[in-house]
């Protein structure tokens, strides 16, 4: 097991992710509405989360499915940044969307259908603000350090490597979280990697045990779906912890984290 800090450490908003501390990003699937994402915001703060997560524009297997919000998020989202003193992991489906969320974001995501888009991960290369690559559902492990090199040749060193769970040919839970995947990027990658035991595994009651199994495994941080009334979700509420379920693994999860040495952050340093 290899819980050292990585060599690269990315700054997310005041966090430094990588380094001997713990980092927790939460927050919902989909941004919805303005009050399911400001309760949901301040709800995960006040737990301990460092980091808001949020879709805006979302890669639905159904195209009839809900596609996110889009820009006419980008006011609210600011506003509950604002308010909470946090900030937004999102993804970005298409290289367009880089510029118009640039302002809205601390760190973009790269979704796990993306990991291959790599004329986005190129324009991902240009800028400097960080990039979490997800693990593609049916990528190898060298696929996905590979992929991650096509963001840090082009200039920008800013990635944090998260596995995601992957198909295998089990069907009981949504994907299979791949734990051999994170102590593996840990030690044959410079960079930081987290875990999403969210999609990883796509059943409420099973993300928590994975999170902190994760956090004994050595990953550097966790990002999970988090909303106040999963039943009323517009994508994912099958996975998503309700308030109460993500303060009671924050708790254990802390506990986890003084087993290995890895304190959470404390305190923002600064935002950016
Ligand atoms: C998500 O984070 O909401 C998401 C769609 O994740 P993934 O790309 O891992 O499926
Ligand atoms: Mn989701």
């Amino acid at each position: 097991m290899q819980t050292s800090p990585s060599t690269q450490i990315v700054n997310v908003g005041g966090y430094q992710i990588g380094g001997p501390q713990f980092t927790v990003i939460a927050g919902p699937c989909s941004i919805e509405s303005y009050d399911q994402f400001s309760e949901t915001a301040k709800g995960v703060k006040a737990a301990g989360a460092h980091i808001l997560r949020g879709g805006i524009w979302k890669m639905r297997t159904s195209s009839k499915a809900f596609q996110g919000l889009g820009p006419s998020a980008f006011d609210m989202i600011k506003t509950v940044c604002r308010e909470t003193g946090m900030t937004l992991v999102s993804e970005v489906t298409d290289a367009r969307q880089i510029e118009q969320l640039h302002d809205v974001v601390s760190c973009y995501q790269v979704g796990s259908r993306n990991m291959h888009n790599y004329s986005l991960l190129k324009e991902l290369g240009q800028q400097k603000k960080p990039v979490m690559l997800k693990r593609g559902f049916a990528a190898f492990i060298e696929e996905w350090i590979k992929a991650s090199e096509y963001i840090t040749n082009g200039g920008n060193p800013n990635v944090i490597l998260c596995e995601r769970g992957i198909r295998t040919f089990e069907t009981a839970t949504r994907n299979t979280l791949d734990l051999n995947a994170v102590v593996f990027a840990k030690k044959n990658s410079h960079l930081p990697v987290i875990v999403d035991p969210s999609h990883a595994v796509g059943i409420r009651e099973l993300v928590a045990p994975l999170a902190l199994a994760s956090a004994a495994a050595g990953a550097d941080g966790i990002i999970v779906e988090v909303h106040p009334r999963p039943s009323e979700a517009l994508s994912d509420g099958m996975q998503a912890l309700t308030m109460g379920d993500f303060n009671t693994m924050m708790h254990k999860l802390e506990k986890v984290l003084i087993a290995v040495d890895r304190p959470l952050h404390k305190e923002v340093v600064y935002a950016n």
